[in-house]
């Protein structure tokens, strides 16, 4: 079993590190808030009092951060991962972030004498607590092979997507296509409504025709066909729109830092900032259809 120093505690990296400690591994563990490192003690881990006390004895570091300016500072800042794990520690950072940060760092490892990997996750917090994750990972074959057997203690689904950076790229992608389909289906139910179609109708069409997709027929954005998704509890979340929308921005830096051409990436970005800031944050990224059904 192995020493893990395990940095990032929150909603994602608590659950994450409890899995971790009931596979059998011993989990040290900081996180700035307290409130953080109690709940991995309750759970049978070690707080550490920073980033160095939990990582300097540890065979394997998972990291769990909001954005690149965090995984930045925790691993290459002062008092950071880099300058007090041991050469030959395999890094592990789950936190979303921007492909150029993941890479950057996943270079100054190397060059420090640890591999790194970026795999980024889906699955949310009840993925999470339930060990079901989804990990999309970049880098090198040999740090994948290493890491697998740590990520299966967290997750379900364990794809190797590529070199540095490609586990981000996937995620970024993938939640690109989610945000886009989701306002499709959304002016879809919306024109439906005012054209005098009826929703279950509509649904039962598109749900087996050209239309099909996992915005319609798994999370539907309007109450009634599909009894489970969140538009049937007052679009609870689920997957909050300022998740959504960090994703939808981090797929246009990259967009624009490789010279990719995404318009609806963009204008479906641009749309879910203006639902946000009208007060939806917090909400379900599918309730965006009473948001356009308000602006018809
Ligand atoms: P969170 O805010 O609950 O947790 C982040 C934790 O990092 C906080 O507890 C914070 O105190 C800690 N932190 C920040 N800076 C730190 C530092 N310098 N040193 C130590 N600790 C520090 O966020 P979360 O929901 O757990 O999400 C974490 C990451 O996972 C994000 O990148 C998010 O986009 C991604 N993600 C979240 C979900 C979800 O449903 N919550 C799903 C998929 C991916």
């Amino acid at each position: 079993m192995a020493s893990i120093g395990f940095v990032g505690l929150g909603n994602m990296g608590g659950p994450m590190a409890a899995n971790l400690i009931s596979a059998g591994h011993a989990v040290t563990g900081f996180d700035l808030s307290q409130a953080a490192r109690d709940r991995l003690k309750e759970v049978g881990g070690t707080p550490a009092d920073n980033v160095a006390e939990a990582v300097y004895r540890a065979d394997v570091v998972v990291t769990m951060l909001p954005a690149g300016k965090h995984v930045r500072a925790v691993y290459t800042g002062p008092d950071g991962i880099l300058e007090n794990a041991r050469p030959g520690t395999l890094l592990i950072d789950s936190s979303t972030i921007d492909v150029d940060s993941a890479r950057a760092v996943a270079h100054a490892a190397a060059e420090a004498g640890m591999a790194m990997i970026d795999a980024p996750v889906s699955g949310g917090v009840g993925g999470a607590t339930a060990g079901t994750l989804t990990f999309m990972v970049g880098g090198e074959a040999e740090a994948f092979e290493r890491a697998r057997p740590f990520l299966q203690a967290m997750g379900k689904t364990i794809v190797h997507a590529g070199g540095s950076g490609t586990g981000q790229a996937a995620k970024i992608c993938n939640n690109m296509i989610l945000g886009i389909s989701m306002i499709a289906v959304s002016e879809a139910f919306v024109l439906a409504e005012r054209l005098g179609l009826d929703a279950q109708k509509l649904f039962d069409i598109s749900s087996t025709a050209s239309g099909q997709c996992w915005s319609l027929t798994t999370y539907c954005p309007v109450p009634g066909p599909v009894p489970s998704s969140p538009a049937n509890r007052d679009y609870q979340p689920g997957f909050a729109a300022q998740m959504m929308l960090k994703d939808l921005k981090l797929a246009q830096e990259a967009a624009q830092s490789s010279g990719a051409s995404t318009p609806l990436g963009a204008q479906a970005s641009t749309l879910y900032n203006l639902f946000c800031n009208a007060g939806n944050a917090d909400v379900d990224f599918s309730g965006i259809v009473r948001f356009l059904r308000g602006q018809s």
